[in-house]
């Protein structure tokens, strides 16, 4: 058992994978749709319990995530696993609502650059739209969760530094519009753990249990850490990809998410269960070579393996 100890710090952390959607989106390749089923299986297998399996976005503009209605059918037959898609647009929205995934996330930008340039609006006009989704969510009786994603909630590429209460405001105003919960992103990995702290214990006082989920990237190799920051404020979601995937078109040079399997152990090393077991995970990081050969793979653990003092936290009774 761990001694490290923190007041605020969960017990139990969601990983939710995201990297059928946040790590495909920026790969030049497009996985055969037998592949993404295999990913979502072998991940439902490890325990995860939590997948972003794709985005409805047109077909033209990003031809990765194209198969995403036939992965949200297969993904929302596993017990239990909560099923969420990435939506910029009404016509997104629509298409999720009738897709009967559990929850769509909704990117806002905090940059207003950053918004114009990747969802060619600005984030005011994002708020509006997720007031006319929570409508057509209202009315079509759908259970189906509205997740607001604050991005570029750290600083950007294009505009430099992002105000703190622009992100908070927009947060609310999220909020406000109807958005179930909200989420925090450091898109082009401008985070470190004293922003961290400031910025979630902030939005934790707008927000509460509403603040739902933390998404970092390891953009300049403080992923982890920016994540335990997040631990210590109380945040007990995070999004991650398998072997750490992705980036963002928009931010150049920029490399992928948290790695998935880092994730989990750093987690389960501190004695905080996730319910994924790290061998299961590790064999899907083999996998995911075998499948994208000649991409960028990151992470630390599959290189080295686990240590020999490591173990599972064993499994508390309920
Ligand atoms: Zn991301």
């Amino acid at each position: 058992m761990s001694t490290y100890e923190s007041s605020c710090r969960p017990n139990a952390v969601t990983v939710r994978e995201v990297g059928l959607r946040d790590g495909l989106q920026s790969l030049p390749v497009v996985l055969p749709t037998q592949t993404k089923l295999d990913w979502i299986d072998a991940a439902y297998a490890a325990g995860q319990r939590e997948i972003e399996v794709g985005s409805f976005v047109p077909a033209r503009l990003l031809p990765q995530l194209a198969d995403t209605g036939e992965l949200v059918a297969h993904a929302v037959q596993l017990p239990d696993l909560a099923v969420s898609v990435l939506v910029p647009n009404l016509k997104g929205a629509e298409l999720a609502l009738a897709s009967g995934a559990h929850l769509m996330l909704v990117p806002l930008s905090a940059s207003h650059a950053h918004s114009l340039a990747n969802l060619r609006k600005t984030p005011q006009e994002v708020v509006a739209m997720v007031a006319q989704m929570r409508a057509a969510r209202d009315a079509a009786g759908s259970p189906m969760l509205i997740e607001g994603g604050v991005g570029t909630a750290f600083g950007c590429t294009l505009q430099g530094e992002v105000r703190q209460d622009d992100v908070l405001g927009l947060m609310q105003a999220l909020l406000d519009a109807g958005a179930d919960r909200v989420s925090l992103a450091d898109t082009v990995g401008y985070a470190d753990p004293a922003s961290v702290r400031r910025l979630l214990e902030a939005a934790r006082r707008i927000a509460g249990d509403r603040l739902c989920c933390a998404h970092f990237h390891d953009t300049r190799g403080l992923g982890l850490a920016n994540v335990l920051a997040a631990l210590e404020t109380g945040v007990a979601r995070f999004d991650a990809c398998l072997a750490g995937i992705g980036g963002c078109p928009h931010a150049p040079g920029a490399s992928g998410n948290v790695s998935t399997e880092d994730l989990v152990f750093m987690l389960e090393s501190m004695g905080i269960d996730t319910g994924v077991d790290i061998r299961q995970l590790l064999a899907l990081r083999e996998a995911a070579g075998r499948w994208l050969p000649d991409q960028p793979l990151h992470g630390a653990l599959w290189r080295a393996g686990l240590p020999k003092t490591f173990r599972a936290r064993a499994a508390t009774p309920a």
